[in-house]
């Protein structure tokens, strides 16, 4: 009789960890594991802030996926995936095919844009290496070219972060860091520069607790940030960003705009066919999406409900690695013969929001609240962890953020 295929796509939080504890839990002749990813790494989606800003180089944010798979156990595909085939079992690379007995999605996410005219077209995401490579060297190409025009544009150092939630609180809090170094090195006064972050809800960091959310802004504000919250974004073209605010619409002359206002489950997982929820997939308790025994989706693409709010679980990568924990144990069972797949319970350690340099605010341990330094360290302990947990010793002491004093 052959082997079990598993397949795995994407390398992302959810992919990568059902990889490794797949090539712990399974021997050679147990199945045939193949994890399929775009690039030849793996990156730590929650640093991308940081390499967009410029604060942190990409390098650090990536890891090769060699080094933490074990290639005489897994085989790795660099290839993108084109197209999910659940009916036949099947799934089409750029170069090729791939059949399977059993499948891990572990696409990730892709910006989610509600309609907003000109905001696919114009504004930047934060989303890989390489959209957060241009938006760092979009940025400095900008403060470059300001001082080379005989007529001063102030749209090139405007810049526009589209949504006040986690991803986009860090961010700015990142560019609040790194502004003052551009324009010491552009020769660019730093009050000439603005940084708006433009917000819909009614409050910048939607669901965190009130205390956290004035730290925080006032932190941001007192390094320079603006806020406009309450403020709808309509339109956004090359050179301007329009909002409206109490029934006002104002304009802000910028070419960069960083859209960090909402996400979706990547699109191929929807056009498979599966039933969607604004491109994320309701999965049962084991994780499967209901009518397909054989189809495991983990991380962003996966929907899952909060059973105290009703409400669904927000996309993490802390979910997607219990989720891609959960999901190899129950493979693991049913390659070696047992019916019952345990559900997935998320064990929610906290939340920390990075604030930039030295700055942070996060809840943990159930409503433990933290400010300041000791949320910056908690934050590094979260990645450092993730980082023993991917690759051992070896992996933290090459990625790791080791340094808690700075
Ligand atoms: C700036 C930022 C900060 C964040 N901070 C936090 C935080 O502090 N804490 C937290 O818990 N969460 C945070 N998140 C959310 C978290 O990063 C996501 O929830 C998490 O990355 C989801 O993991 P995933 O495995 O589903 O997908 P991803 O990590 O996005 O990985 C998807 C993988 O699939 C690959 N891929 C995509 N399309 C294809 C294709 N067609 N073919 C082949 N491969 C493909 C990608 O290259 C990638 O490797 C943050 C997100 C951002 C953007």
């Amino acid at each position: 009789m052959r082997n079990p295929n598993i397949v795995i796509l994407g390398a992302g939080y959810g992919g990568i960890m059902t990889a490794v504890k797949l090539q712990k839990s399974l021997g050679a002749n147990d199945a045939n594991v193949t994890l399929v990813n775009k690039h030849s790494y793996h990156y730590q989606t929650t640093w991308l802030h940081e390499n967009a800003a410029g604060t942190l180089h990409h390098d650090r944010t990536r890891i090769q996926i060699k080094d933490v798979i074990n290639t005489g156990k897994i085989k790795f595909v660099q290839d993108t995936v084109t197209e999910i085939k659940p009916e036949e079992k099947k799934v089409t690379l750029e170069s090729g095919e791939l059949a399977y007995d059993y499948l891990v999605i572990g696409l990730g996410f892709e910006a989610a844009t509600f309609g907003i005219s000109g905001l696919k077209e114009n504004a930047f995401t934060i989303g890989s290496i390489n959209s957060a490579r241009l938006i760092r060297q979009h940025i400095e190409y900008n403060f470059a070219k300001y001082n080379n025009e005989a007529v001063k544009k102030q749209e090139r150092l405007n810049i526009v972060v589209g949504g006040a939630g986690f991803t986009g609180i860090e961010f700015v809090g990142e560019l609040a860091n790194r502004i003052p170094e551009l324009c010491k090195e552009y020769d660019i006064p730093p009050e000439d520069v603005r940084i708006i972050n433009v917000e819909a809800a009614p409050t910048a960091l939607p669901g965190f607790d009130p205390e956290l959310v004035e730290y925080a802004m006032n932190s941001l504000e007192a390094r320079g940030v603006e806020f406009k919250i309450g403020a709808m974004i309509k339109e956004v073209t090359e050179n301007k960003l329009v909002f409206e605010k109490d029934g006002q619409r104002e304009e802000i002359e910028t070419n960069t705009v960083v859209w960090a206002a909402g996400v979706r489950g990547h699109s191929l997982v929807e056009k498979a066919g599966f039933e969607a929820n604004r491109g994320r997939i309701p999965v049962q308790g084991d994780l499967r999406p209901a009518g397909y025994d054989d189809v495991f989706i983990v991380g962003d693409c996966a929907l899952i409900i909060n059973e105290e709010t009703g409400r669904p679980y927000p996309p993490t990568a802390q979910i997607a690695i219990q989720q891609a924990e959960q999901t190899a144990a129950n493979l693991t069972g049913l390659i070696k013969g047992e019916d019952h797949l345990e559900p997935f319970e998320p064990d929610l350690k906290g939340t920390v929001a990075s604030l930039g340099h030295n700055d942070a605010i996060g809840v943990v341990f159930g409503d433990k609240k933290l400010f300041g330094w000791s949320a910056t360290a908690m934050k590094k302990i979260i990645d450092n962890r993730y980082l023993l947990k991917l690759g051992g010793l070896p992996l933290l002491l090459k990625k790791g953020k080791l340094n808690f004093f700075y």
